[in-house]
């Protein structure tokens, strides 16, 4: 997996997944889910405003990943609207390459921004962002990387979830047979 489809993964899956509190909801727990996608040195402690910022990118981002398409529209408009706010700037170096930097200095709200939104322009432009999905087994829900030559995975893990919906299928089809 392509470790900017990793880092989006990990803060998709930050959100209020089964009995688990929303990781954005709170400074100290954000830190280690940020930390964890590589978005912000350890221990960085984000101001509320500018969390709340980051879960509105990334709930809008879950509903690209999960949602019907005819919702997409919406959620990009309002990662639009999340991304100017944020200062990027390119740097460029003999090879040649071309990188976006955060203007921030690193740990400061708008640079975990920035680093989200970079990670989002290379899943976008590296083609990972259309492999990722939401599983789907309705009581999991948990975003996950497709690594199937077709595209077609439908659960995060077969043996957790699969398996389960399909016996769960099979019993209502058995009871109203
Ligand atoms: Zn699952």
């Amino acid at each position: 997996m392509p470790p900017e489809a990793a880092a989006l993964i990990e803060v998709l899956n930050s959100r209020h997944l089964d009995s688990r509190p929303d990781l954005l909801s709170d400074p100290d727990r954000a830190a280690g889910a940020l930390a964890r996608a590589g978005l912000a040195p350890p221990d960085t402690g984000l101001e509320p405003e500018w969390l709340a910022v980051l879960r509105t990118a990334r709930d809008a981002l879950n509903d690209v990943v999960g949602e019907s398409e005819r919702e997409h529209q919406r959620a990009w408009a309002t990662i639009d609207q999340v991304a100017a706010r944020v200062g990027l700037t390119v740097r460029l170096a003999a090879g040649p390459t071309a990188q976006l930097r955060p203007v921030a200095g690193p740990g400061s709200g708008e640079a975990v921004l920035a680093e989200f939104l970079i990670r989002l322009h290379q899943a976008i432009t590296g083609g990972s962002l259309r492999r990722l999905r939401r599983c789907a087994n309705p009581v999991c829900d948990i975003a996950f990387y497709d690594g199937t030559r077709s595209r077609t995975q439908r659960w995060h893990s077969y043996a957790r979830c699969g398996n389960r919906c399909n016996v769960a299928a099979y019993r209502s089809r058995a009871r109203a047979d």
